[in-house]
């Protein structure tokens, strides 16, 4: 699930960012997961995963539009489509548990295609001649074995 900068289901989200702060039971975010969390399910989860106790943030420091937007950057979570901001929705229901949307799948795909042409490049290098976009296009790496 994401959730793009600026709509109405952005501003929806806020007010449940802004909320988790306003609870007397605060939200806790997880970066290691990407997640929101109750307080309670917070303990459970340090109890599961004691390795992601650091990686755990209380609402003081996520729940404004700021911070929520600061940490989604810098945890990659966002991802820029035709000048539109597109993040990664923390508030995941159970069932669903770290199933990154497929906006998100589809962009992780074509990073890896490209860096496994850059893998490529780097050990042939004599295919830096050729234009990355022609063998993209083509379909990925098996061609480009058939063009040297
Ligand atoms: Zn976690």
């Amino acid at each position: 699930m994401s959730v793009q900068k600026d709509t109405d289901e952005w501003k929806t989200f806020m007010r449940h960012l802004i909320w988790s702060k306003q609870k007397s039971n605060r939200d806790v975010l997880c970066l290691k997961c990407w997640r929101i969390m109750k307080y309670e399910e917070c303990v459970k989860h340090k109890g599961i995963m004691p390795d992601h106790t650091k990686s755990i943030l209380t609402s003081k420091e996520f729940a404004s539009e700021t911070k929520f937007i600061t940490i989604a950057r810098a945890m990659n979570k966002v991802i820029i489509e035709e000048g539109k901001e597109i993040y990664e929705n923390p508030y995941k229901s159970k069932d669903r548990r770290g199933r990154p949307s497929t906006q998100m799948l589809l962009y992780k795909e074509e990073l890896r295609k490209k860096e496994e042409i850059e893998k490529m490049i780097k050990e042939n290098p004599m295919l830096a001649n050729i234009d990355i976009s022609q063998i993209t296009a083509a379909g990925g790496g098996v061609n480009i074995i058939q063009c040297t």
